[in-house]
Formats: structure tokens, sequence, C-alpha cells
């Protein structure tokens, strides 16, 4: 069956937070449009398998940890009860919630959302298939891909067996195992790891580099490891897994340190996290001029286009960093460049935030991108311990941190790590985006008491002046 549109004609495939959002501008504008996914509703990675659900699941362990830490006010609970399927139903509501109102969100937009897979039949033609029923080609005048990415495997781990998780699956929540091994120290491997440790899990990390969070600064990172250092039952750096084999009802892993020593222990299960990869391959892009790059990246100029003239790729598909917002601010650019406006993705700040406890956030250069590019900057930092708010919410295991750039004083990035740090960046990328110079935001009054007022008072801080911390020379 062949489904030939009136123009201007656009297929999107993949309707994750670059695809969705992409399809109701472009509904907006007066295109026709066809969203394809292989969920049965907008939402992608990020709404069914990704940021939501996980979310939902540290909520349930920031609940148990306020629980397990009330004493300290004064207020004592009986130690909690977990009711696992209660949980996974509440997260499985909020998915649907979400899900099902983007469906009707489409429908409302008069787009055609279509359940199934797509692959290119040639440079303006996609088949779409789905078990069971007969193909559907679409004829488009252009086509966004926004496809996202999927976890990557462990290289060399050669059993399958369910009790290996990946992020998709350890976000079903079967069970709570009661030793589970991460596998990669960085995003996931510590947002997962922190809610199995909360639910019961004994946790240990295994992370080849010296450190969590590789890419994160190191004073940024260290209020978060020493909190995970008591925990999770052990994390072990500079060391890589050799071995995974079944032994009987555990899995026996062999691992091996930097320095050469092996060692061998067992776990209930296992989650793996080291990483994502685009998911560029069986699109049939060889019947398109797109290219990909040596990591399966699609190449994309500013506007979000492809090498053909009437192919876009967004999100994850089309390059780091692998962020919900990045997508949906590219999927503005390639609608707007297809309305032939001259719109450029080229933001100053992408904010990036790990939801542990305490979260990390950042956004802009960081003082660790400034010292490998030789970039030369200033960073002052105002410790939580002298934050009235963060004392009175029993939360002053923090730090907001500013990089500045010596000869403007203008403020390059911005880092947070403590409670709610992920609710705090948002005034880091404006400061950013609009070119502040410190003294803007040492001006711009903050409200009291708040975990807010650490930005203003790291800017304070800056110029020497702060009533409430004195830096030691
Ligand atoms: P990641 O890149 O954040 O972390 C992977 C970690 O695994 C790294 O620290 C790496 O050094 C380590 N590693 C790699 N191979 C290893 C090995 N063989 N043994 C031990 N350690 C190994 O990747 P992720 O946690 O899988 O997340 C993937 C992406 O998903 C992130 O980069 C991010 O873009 C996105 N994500 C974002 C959020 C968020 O915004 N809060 C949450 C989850 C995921």
């Amino acid at each position: 069956m062949t489904h030939t549109a009136t123009t201007p004609s656009l297929v999107i495939i993949g309707a994750g937070p670059g695809g969705y959002p992409a399809a109701y501008l472009a509904a907006d504008y007066g295109m026709e449009v066809t969203l394809i996914d292989k969920d049965p509703n907008p939402g992608g990675v990020c709404l069914y398998r990704g940021c939501i659900p996980s979310k939902a699941l540290l909520h349930v362990s920031n609940i148990l940890n306020d629980a397990n830490s009330a004493s300290e006010w004064g207020v004592q609970f009986d130690s909690p009860k977990i009711h696992l399927p209660s949980i996974r139903k509440q997260k499985d509501k909020i998915v649907s919630r979400l899900t099902n109102g983007l469906g009707a969100m489409a429908k409302q937009r008069n787009v055609t959302f279509m359940q199934g897979t797509a692959k290119f039949l040639d440079e303006s033609t996609v088949r779409v298939s789905k078990t069971g029923d007969e193909p559907v080609d679409f004829t488009f005048d252009y086509a966004i891909i926004s496809t996202g990415s999927h976890p990557s495997p462990l290289p060399g781990l050669d059993i399958t067996d369910p009790r290996i998780m990946d992020s998709t699956s350890a976000l079903e929540l079967d069970e709570i195992p009661q030793s589970l091994l991460v596998i990669g120290g960085g995003y996931i491997g510590l947002e997962l790891g922190s809610v199995y440790s909360a639910l019961g899990s004994d946790v240990t990390v295994v992370e080849m580099a010296n450190r969590l969070l590789p890419e994160v600064d190191p004073d940024l990172v260290k209020p978060l490891q020493s909190k995970l250092e008591t925990t999770f039952t052990s994390i072990l750096l500079e060391t890589s897994v050799e071995d995974v084999s079944n032994d009987g009802d555990r899995l026996s892993v062999v691992m091996r340190s930097i320095l050469g020593e092996t060692t061998t222990d067992s776990y209930d299960k296992i989650l793996v996290a080291v990483g994502r990869k685009p998911f560029s391959a069986d699109l049939g892009l060889e019947m398109t001029n797109v290219k990909i790059d040596q990591n399966g990246f699609i190449d994309t100029n500013a506007q979000c286009k492809t090498a053909h003239n009437n192919i876009y790729a967004i999100g994850d598909v089309a390059g780091n960093p692998m962020l919900a917002h990045k997508a949906t601010a590219e999927a503005r650019i390639a609608i707007e460049s297809i309305q032939g406006m001259t719109s450029s993705f080229d933001p100053a700040a992408i904010p990036a935030i790990v939801f542990t406890d305490p979260e990390i956030a950042w956004a802009g250069l960081t003082e660790s991108q400034a010292k490998a590019k030789g970039i030369s900057v200033e960073t002052i930092s105002f410790p939580w311990i002298a934050s009235g708010r963060a004392m009175t919410v029993g939360h002053t295991d923090g730090l907001t941190k500013l990089v500045v750039e010596p000869s403007t004083q203008r403020v390059l990035g911005v880092g947070v790590v403590g409670y709610g740090a992920g609710e705090l960046i948002g005034e880091g990328v404006l400061a950013i985006e609009m070119g502040s110079r410190v003294e803007d935001i040492a001006l711009s009054i903050h409200p009291h008491p708040t975990l807010s007022e650490t930005i203003s008072e790291a800017a304070h801080l800056f110029f020497g002046h702060n009533p409430h911390y004195i830096q030691r020379k």
C-alpha cells in the first residue's frame, strides 16, 4: 500500500523528545506530518524507558532516604515497608498518563501517528512495517531522523542471562536483588544504583576510569562520592570486568584492576551501564546519501540537516550530548530550517543533571574542559555549609561554582552539587546565554532563604565580600 501525501509533507522517524516536538511544531506551521515510532504512543526512550520512569523511582528512593533521616529532626517513622507491585504501578501510571497525553496531542494537531518500524526505501520514501500488518509506504518532501540511542553492550560479555540487566530491564524493577553489580559509574549506573540501594540491594559499582562520572569536575563529584561510599557496599575504580559466568544461583564476575590484580566475586544481578549508542543501523540509510561517522552518529550541520538537503537528524542519533532537552532544542531548529528561517543550533550552554542524592548539575564550560582546552578561567565556589536554607533542609553537602572568563568577568560555566541542583541550573543556563558578568548575578537580588542564593553568594565571594563565608587564603 502506498500513502502519498499532499505537499509539503514531513515524515519523522522516532517519536521521542526530538521527534514529537518536531512533529507538533511542524503541524502548527501547517505541514502534513506523519510521526512513526515502535511504541504505541509518542514519548520515546525518555518517557517509556528513561528519564521519566527513572525519576519516578528516584523519587521513591528520596522518600526512603527522607524517612530514614527523619529521626535527626525528631520524627520517628517505623521502618519503611516496600511494596514493589505498587511502586511499579505508580511508575507505569505516570508513564502511561504522559504518553497517552502525547498521543492525544498528536490527534488534536492532526499529526498522523503510525506505530511500526520505518526504513528508507529511497530519498523520498519510507516504509513502515508492523508485525501482522501490510507495510505502508510514505513519500515525503522532508524527513527527520530522530531514532535516539540504545544501551551499549559490554564488549566481550558473551553470555545472555536475564539476571544481566541494561537500563531498560532495570527500570522494570522485577525484583530487588540481594546484591547488584553495576558496571559503569556514569549517569545511569549511579542513578539506578541509588534506586536499588535505597530499595535494599547491596550495590557494588565498578568503573574503569579513576573516578566516578569522569567527565564531571572532580569537586562536584566529591560530595556525591562521599555519600555513595556510605550507601553503596563498594566502589571499585580503575577496574574492569573481564568475565561473567553462570555460578548457579548467582553470577560469577572476574574483575581486573589497573594494577593487574584479578578478583572474582559473585552477585545476584548485574546492571550494565557503560554508555549508549546511536540508533542509526537498519534504517536503510544506505538508500540515501545521509552520512554516518565512525561512532554511528549521523553527520549534520548547524541546521540539523544531513548530507541530503531534505533529510534532517536530531537528538541522540545526531551526536552528543545524548540528552532529551538537546533533542527538543534541535527539533525547533530543524523545523524552522524547513520553514526557510535562518535558525542555527549554537547553544552556549546545554545543561546536564545527574539525579542522584546529592544531585549534580552543570552548564556551559566546565573547569575540566577549560583545563583540557587550555582556556584560562577563574573559578569561585560557595560551599553549602554556609547556606541557611541548606541547613534547614538538612542538605549541607553541596557546592555552587562559577567558571569565569578573567578578562571580562563573564560567566562561562556554572556547576552545582547538592539537593535540588537540577532545579538551580536553569539560572546558570540563563546567565551564560545572556552573557552575564559575575556582577550581574551578584546585583540580582536572590530570595532568602533559598538554595538559589548560593548562586549569588558565589558571585559575591568572587569579589571577596560575602557576609556568610570567609574564603581561606
Ligand atoms: P555514561 O557515559 O554516563 O557512563 C558510562 C560509564 O561507564 C563511564 O564512566 C565509563 O568510564 C564507564 N565504563 C565504560 N566501559 C566500562 C567497562 N567496561 N567497565 C567499567 N566501566 C566502564 O553512560 P550511561 O550511564 O550508560 O548513560 C548513557 C547516556 O545516557 C549518558 O551519557 C547521558 O547522555 C544519558 N543519560 C542521561 C541522564 C540524565 O540526564 N540524568 C540519565 C541517564 C542517562
